[in-house]
């Protein structure tokens, strides 16, 4: 295990009838300008507009909606002028992880006069400034980024897809399990990739012996591998949406990556995808993890694919077999969840970028260096070839 230092100061407000019992207090105690941001309107259309609006009569509410899946760094800049031009005191935050994203890196480029992307391209700027508090009401458990100080920002005219992490996470979180009912099978099924995706990621790591982390991360991959079905084909079941959503939490709020070395690999290779084709990313990840097992399964990972096999797959049987059943049974989850099985079925028909992304993957990530099993970028190449088609797996 190796040295962490381990700090979270997310104050969480888990389960029904938080907002009507703190939100207000919670935000007048920042102040009385409050920046409200959304997505494209499914908190119209659920009715959590209006259930918020109602406790706010007395605050100055600014409102700043349309934030897009993959969040653009178009939209920082408006945020930005907006919190210039009103002093905003706090951000509120509604929706998934893009508009939460969004709102942290708004929040830092509050305290800078620059353009936002330059906090994405230099973290260091980024954790000099100060930051807005953010309060955010989670509309669909994946990311963690209601408990993490990370944004995931795109520029769609330099084809980038960038990680950034701030000062802080959010302030507060109110996470209602009921607010995730209308989240549609699609977007369940892609939350709960992400999730599984944030834990294999952490799980699969060249620190050794961390049983601590190790250990609360079977739990969460078992969680997360039996409520998401639940979740799919019961919408309102309170159980399996609860439970997605303090997965979604536990997974990437610093806790289980502790003492770990965190390569992020397949994430990396993600984001290349998100960045050309703006694919759902959690869907990207369902079409590559599966793949990357099978190229990450060798002599020296076989005994970690192996537990990963046995104890999250309950997989019986010699290290070989269960670690090549358990991967097996990866895909064949992702498959239920009536996710995209290839890229192909994502809407990618050539390899024409594929050269480009790899090496981008491989430089940002630096892949070749401290990647579980490390990585060039013709192996990335090979990966998303692989991706094209169901051989090796159907
Ligand atoms: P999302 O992009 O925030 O939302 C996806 C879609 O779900 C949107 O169209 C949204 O509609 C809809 N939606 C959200 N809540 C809903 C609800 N209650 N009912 C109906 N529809 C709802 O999805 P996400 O998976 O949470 O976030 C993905 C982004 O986060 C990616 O950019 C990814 O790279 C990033 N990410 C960040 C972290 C991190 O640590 N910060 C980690 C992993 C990934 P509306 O827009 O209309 O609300
Ligand atoms: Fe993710």
């Amino acid at each position: 295990m190796r040295n962490f230092n381990f700090n979270n100061f997310t104050d969480i407000r888990f389960g029904t009838d938080q907002i009507e019992a703190h939100l207000h207090d919670v935000l007048a105690s920042y102040g009385q300008n409050v920046l409200l941001v959304y997505g494209g309107g499914s908190i119209k259309k659920n009715g959590l507009y209006e259930r918020v609006m109602h406790q706010l009569p007395d605050l100055n509410v600014f409102e700043l909606g349309g934030i897009a899946p993959n969040p653009k760094v178009t939209s920082i800049e408006a945020g930005q002028k907006m919190t210039k031009a009103h002093n905003i005191d706090v951000i509120l935050s509604i929706g998934g992880g893009s508009v939460i994203d969004a709102s942290k890196l708004i929040a830092s480029a509050h305290y800078y006069d620059g353009k936002p992307w330059d906090l994405v391209l230099n973290t260091k700027i980024r954790q000099t400034l100060k930051q807005l508090p953010v309060v955010d009401i989670l509309t669909l458990a994946a990311t963690g980024s209601e408990m993490n100080k990370n944004s995931v920002i795109s520029n769609p005219e330099t084809h980038q897809k960038l990680g950034t992490s701030g000062p802080n996470s959010p302030v507060v979180s109110f996470l209602d399990p009921t607010l995730t009912y209308s989240v549609s099978k699609w977007q369940t099924a892609a939350g709960s990739i992400d999730i599984l995706s944030h834990l294999t990621e952490q799980y699969f790591d060249q620190a050794e012996n961390t049983d601590v982390q190790d250990g609360m991360m079977e739990g969460l991959m078992r969680t997360v591998i039996k409520w998401a079905p639940v979740a799919l084909n019961e919408p309102d079941n309170y159980d399996a949406r609860a439970n997605l959503m303090w997965s979604s939490t536990m997974a990437l709020n610093g806790l289980v990556r502790t003492g770990k070395e965190n390569g992020w690999t397949v994430h990396g290779i993600e984001h290349e995808l998100s960045a050309y084709y703006d694919v759902t990313h959690g869907m990207g990840l369902g079409v590559l993890t599966p793949r990357w097992m099978r190229f990450a399964l060798n002599a020296q990972t076989e005994a970690k694919f192996a537990r990963y096999g046995r104890n999250v797959w309950h997989l019986v049987g010699s290290d070989v077999a269960v670690a090549q059943a358990a991967i097996q049974a990866t895909y064949d989850w992702i498959k239920a969840l009536q996710a995209p099985t290839t890229l192909t079925a994502l809407g990618i028909e050539s390899n024409e970028n594929f050269a480009v992304m790899a090496q981008s993957a491989v430089t940002l990530k630096h892949l070749d260096k401290v990647a579980y099993v490390p990585m060039t970028s013709d192996d990335v190449v090979a990966l998303y070839q692989a991706s094209m088609t169901t051989v090796g797996f159907e």
